[in-house]
């Protein structure tokens, strides 16, 4: 079972990821993990990304395709991935489908945490507080959600086409959005997992 987790930055991705990898052992694969890893080994491509990460920026295209694309290859025996931070851009999505199928494996569902951009902001001012994430700070913020919202968020019509599209209330507590997803899932298991109608959408949550 492959998984999209979608949703803006801070909308809590991450931490439902790991909720995931800890009860059906999927693989978390994380760009923006795999990213800072680069950066903090210092390694050529962290260099080359650590300005844009920053910034608040997005990566090209190609880097964070390369960079999935090795995961894939690594983990062939994983029982399923999470996407946590990818695709991020249409171009991501066609060649993740892409990868996929070349694997013999697809996209089964993509779960969308809905939230607004108030309660990120006051997530993101807390977050900056106690990590220090250089691209944490209000400026950053401001052009990563920008980001999401001019080039990510134009990947839900295309997921909604393809019938894969769940939305859950990303502002409830972190217990209560882990037991929307997991009904998304169970669902998704007991129906096989395939590529199923727009029965998913909007089964949870706000839009
Ligand atoms: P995240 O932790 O997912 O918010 O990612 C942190 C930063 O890494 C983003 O603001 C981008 O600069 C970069 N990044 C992570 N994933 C992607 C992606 N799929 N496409 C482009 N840039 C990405």
């Amino acid at each position: 079972m492959n998984i999209v987790l979608f949703g803006p930055p801070a909308a809590g991705k991450g931490t439902q990821a790991k909720i995931i990898t800890k009860e059906r052992g999927l693989l978390q694969l994380s760009t923006g993990d795999m990213l800072r890893a680069a950066k903090s080994s210092g390694s050529e491509l962290g260099k080359k990304v650590a300005g844009i990460m920053d910034r608040g920026d997005l990566v090209s295209d190609e880097i964070v395709i390369a960079l999935i694309e090795e995961q894939l290859d690594t983990h062939k025996d994983a029982p399923g991935f999470i996407f946590d931070g990818f695709p991020r851009t249409v171009a991501q999505a066609e060649a993740l489908d892409k990868s996929l199928s070349s694997r013999g494996m697809a996209v089964d569902a993509v779960i969308r945490l809905c939230v607004d951009d108030a309660v990120l902001v006051d997530r993101i001012e807390n977050r900056f507080k106690e990590e220090g994430r250089k691209d944490d700070n209000p400026e950053s913020f401001k052009i990563r959600l920008g980001n999401y919202n001019e080039q990510t968020a134009p990947l839900l019509p295309f997921y909604e086409a393809q019938g894969k599209l769940s939305e859950v209330d990303g502002l409830a507590s972190i217990e209560a959005v882990s037991a929307s997803v997991a009904k998304v899932l169970n669902e998704l298991s007991v129906s096989g997992g395939g590529n199923k109608p727009s029965f998913w959408k909007r089964l949870f949550g706000r839009s």
